[in-house]
Parts: structure tokens; sequence; C-alpha cells
């Protein structure tokens, strides 16, 4: 079951650049596995997925620990300042910088681990009171800031569009989190890369891709919906 959907979205993926005259190989898939188990895991790692997303630090780790060390993970859910210790070596890429404390604090670990973490800042497009994330006119200034920190790097800006029923309507979110990362890119800032653009997710990817991301975080197109009630 979630090898084909893996492939669905894969195709719906091909079919989005398509649509767009976009190269699929600058669209990168990640497989957002948080509350589901190590067996639907390794489903998706035997049909070929190795790139996973996760919200939460110790689901993170605890998945970490049990499968393959040939695996990405990447946290993407809000990161607290006292837990960043737990994944500075494990994390291939936090998606969810929105304060300079937090990427201080990724400085400090980082260090410890004498790694430059990659990052990316979040950026709460569409301005809603219920999401983390800088705003649009925020960033600049945070990302001035953050790329002074000698062990992390900004590879790029990630957004949680709103909830819709039609994709269509967050399509001016996309384009927007593009034009600001076109814009940064112009500033040519030390240590600031605008290589990645992670924005989509299972209701909206297809747009995102139209749009310019170049990684989509999927979690109920590959694994189905979640199930809160139970804890792993
Ligand atoms: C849960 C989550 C996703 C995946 O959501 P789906 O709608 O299941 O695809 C993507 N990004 C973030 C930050 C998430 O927390």
């Amino acid at each position: 079951m979630i090898a084909k959907q893996l492939r669905e979205v894969q195709n719906n993926i091909l079919e989005a650049c398509k649509k767009s005259g976009r190269d699929p190989q600058e669209v990168t898939l990640i497989a957002v596995s948080k509350t589901k188990p190590i067996s639907m895991i390794e489903e998706a790692i035997s049909a070929g997925q190795s790139i996973f997303g996760e919200n939460k630090v110790q689901e993170l780790c605890m998945k970490y620990d049990s499968l393959p060390k040939n695996l990405s993970w990447h946290l993407i859910g809000h990161l607290q300042r006292n837990k960043v210790k737990y994944i500075a070596d494990k994390a291939a890429l936090i998606h969810s910088v929105d304060s300079l404390k937090l990427a201080q604090t990724i400085d400090q670990e980082g260090k410890k681990h004498n790694r430059i973490v990659p990052v990316l800042i979040e950026v709460n497009v569409a301005g809603e009171e219920s999401k983390f994330g800088v705003s649009v006119e925020e960033t600049i200034g945070l990302i001035e800031e953050v790329s002074k920190l000698p062990n992390v790097q900004i590879k790029g800006l990630m957004t949680i569009a709103p909830f819709v029923e039609n994709p269509e309507e967050n399509r001016t979110i996309f384009r927007k989190l593009k034009q600001l990362s076109v814009d940064i890119k112009g500033k040519n800032m030390n240590n600031v890369y605008m290589d990645i653009l992670s924005m989509g997710m299972t209701n909206d990817y297809q747009v995102a891709v139209e749009e310019g991301a170049t990684m989509v975080r999927v979690g109920t197109g590959i694994f189905g919906e979640r199930d809160y009630s139970k804890t792993i």
C-alpha cells in the first residue's frame, strides 16, 4: 500500500514539473512519518524512500536509533531550544528556525559536534496567528543575524500554508515565498544560500511544485491518515 502511494505522489510531482516546465531532479520528496510506526517506515524504505520528516524531537531520535544510518531525518516541526541538543548531530536539515535565540542554540550545539547545521527559516507567509514562523517583513532581518553564526548554515525558506479546501487558494502563498527567496538570493549575503524552498503538503504539493518548491513534505498522501490517539 505504501509503495503504491509513494509512486502516486512521485508521479504527481512529475506531472506538476511537466506542467510548469521544471526539472523533476530539483524536487525532493520528504516522507513525513510522524506518528507512524517503524514497520511502515520500513515499507517506505523498501520502496526506495530514504528521506523522512518528523515534527517531534523524541520521535525523531527513537526512529533514528531504530533504523539504518543511511537515511536522512528532517526536523520539520516547531523546535524548543532545550531539545536542540538531542538532534544537533542527527537532523539532516532543520526546517523550522524562526528566532535568533533558537538559531544561537543550534549554533552552540552544532559547535559541540563540530558540525555546521543546515537550517531553513520558517516564514508564516499567510500571517496565521496559530502558526509559528517569522513574518515576511521580519525574514531578512532574522537572516542577517543568523548568517553570522558559524555553526549554522541557512539553506533556504520553509512555510506551512493554511489548510484550505482548494489547493489553488495557496498558490499566492507559495508564490510569495518563492519571490522572497529570490529577493534574498539577490542580496548575495555571506553564509546564506537560497537553494531550498520547503513548501507543500499532502493537500497542496502539486501547486507548490508548480510555484517552485524544491522540497515537499508529504505525510498522509504516503502513509494514510494519522491517528493521534495512539502513541508510539
Ligand atoms: C505533518 C506535517 C506535514 C505533512 O502533512 P500531511 O498533510 O500529512 O502531508 C508537513 N509539514 C509539516 C511541518 C508537518 O507538521
